[in-house]
């Protein structure tokens, strides 16, 4: 069996979702388990209805509502006219189910304060309108399609916008389940995204987290590789959307990939390779635009070659700098520095350190207002705003002859306020100005992989 997940711009309207049907449908003697996103940008436009009903805004709130229905329902209507023969029970069943899953949306969607219960319920009417529109499509094809719900397989605990996966049960339900659709229908489709806690209330996995289902799924079914469709020629040696001349990579770690998604790129949701990882599950990234191009594996580090692989960034972070004479010379000041982070639910992402300073990144997303507050009572704290960081990742870069020489003499115009290597010799990551940091990224590029210094 394999898992094949198809991103937003996959399934972003009629014609993508036919292109996505007729790559799944090539594969049926493969045995595939579709996992879907919501349709582009729609994630985004229901975060903003719910932002809009919390300031009160029911009018606009409204509008987007009967806009992201429109939009859904004209999905359908395209999809329709591509068919032979439209079947009128069927029709109006997929569209009784739109309108159902929007009465939903409309029931918890309250002025003021909504539980995180509430909102992800609201939230995850994306991927219940894309995958009952792409299932409906598949079945008026005869290619016969189980929809399931993702909630009956999923298992999560109740950190409901951005829950962590209870392996166990997550697997007992998730195997049986696949198993008993596939005894009935030739393929079956799912939600990215979507989980329940043990007792059934709703649960999502965090923004980008469809690609941290299918893993999920897949290593319930012992998969024989899990597909991650989206919309580029697989890993590249950078963003292409910040970096014109990027490569494709054939091969890539799990430990690479994990790194390269931690530290901002966003072509993989950072936890997707855990799972897959620990059965040995092949990963692949490939182009729904561009079905025939290989695209990159994701596979055991025993198989990839040392060296660099790609870059990645964060466009907006903090540098904290904390800074006490105390800490020359005495133990467990670390200890009190991490232990503040942690009561405030501050991520780290780098940290360097002096006799007497600590200096961390964390990404701006984050309040640090807490910690700050917590750092004070034992240091002097400052905050640096509008930084960014960039990370080269590769196995073992370590042995990279020339890579600072190369680093530095691309950054040459440019502040660096801190470089970081982590001790697996998987990342080195600089911190620069933010309004530099397209720039300085396209420069490393060239020095690193275009000019061909280091191939
Ligand atoms: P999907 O909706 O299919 O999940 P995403 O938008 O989440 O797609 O991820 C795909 C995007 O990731 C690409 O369009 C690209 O801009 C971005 N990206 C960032 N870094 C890389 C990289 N190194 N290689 C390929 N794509 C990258
Ligand atoms: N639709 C969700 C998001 O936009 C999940 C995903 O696409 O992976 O974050
Ligand atoms: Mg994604």
């Amino acid at each position: 069996m394999i898992v094949m997940k198809f991103g937003g711009t996959s399934v972003a309207d009629a014609t993508a979702m036919l292109r996505t049907i007729s790559i799944v449908e090539s594969k049926l003697s493969q045995k595939p388990v579709m996992v879907v996103s919501a349709c582009a940008k729609v994630t985004d436009g229901l975060y903003e209805v719910i932002q809009l009903a919390e300031a009160c805004k029911q009018e606009s709130a409204a509008d987007a509502i009967a806009a992201l229905k429109a939009r859904h329902l004209g999905i359908v209507d395209d999809l329709n006219a591509t068919f032979t023969a439209v079947n009128e029970r069927k029709n109006r069943e997929i569209r009784g189910k739109i309108d159902r899953i929007f009465t939903t949306l409309k029931e918890h969607l309250n002025e003021g304060n909504m539980s995180e219960c509430d909102k992800a319920v609201i939230i995850s009417s994306g991927e219940y309108l894309s995958s009952s529109i792409i299932a409906y499509a598949m079945n008026m094809r005869g290619t016969r399609t189980g929809w399931v719900d993702a909630r009956t397989m999923i298992v999560t605990d109740d950190d409901y916008l951005k829950a962590n996966p209870v392996s166990e049960a997550l697997e007992k339900h998730a195997s049986r389940v696949v198993k008993e659709t596939c005894a009935k229908y030739t393929t079956m489709i799912t939600q990215g995204f979507i989980g329940a806690t043990a007792d059934g209330k709703p649960t999502l996995l965090g923004r980008g987290g469809s690609d941290y289902s299918a893993s999920l799924i897949g290593m319930a079914i012992d998969a024989d590789r899990i597909e991650i469709w989206t919309d580029v020629d697989g890993v590249r040696t950078a963003d292409p959307r910040i970096v014109n001349d990027t490569k494709g990579l054939h091969k890539l770690s799990y430990e690479e990939a994990t790194e390269m998604a931690r530290f901002g790129a966003k072509v993989l949701h950072p936890l997707t390779l855990e799972p897959a990882q620990k059965k040995n599950i092949p990963v692949y990234v490939l182009n729904s635009m561009n079905p025939s191009n290989e695209g990159t594996a994701i596979l055991s580090r025993a198989i990839v070659f040392d060296g660099i692989k790609t870059l990645s960034y964060m466009e907006n972070i903090r540098v904290i700098n904390i800074y006490s004479m105390k800490m020359i010379n005495t133990v467990g000041f670390m200890e009190k520095v991490f232990k503040t982070f942690a009561e405030h639910k501050v991520s780290v992402d780098l940290l360097s350190s002096s006799e007497a300073s600590i200096t961390v990144t964390v990404d701006a997303s984050q309040n640090v207002d807490g910690a700050v507050k917590g750092l004070s009572r034992f240091a002097d704290v400052t905050v640096d705003r509008d930084k960014a960081q960039i990370s080269i990742i590769g196995k073992n870069i370590i042995g990279v002859r020339g890579l600072l020489a190369a680093v530095f003499t691309a950054v040459v115009d440019s502040k660096i306020y801190m470089i970081s290597q982590d001790t697996t010799y998987l990342n080195l990551s600089i911190v620069v100005d933010r309004p530099e940091m397209s720039d300085v990224l396209r420069k490393l590029h060239q020095k690193i992989f275009e000019n061909g210094y280091f191939s």
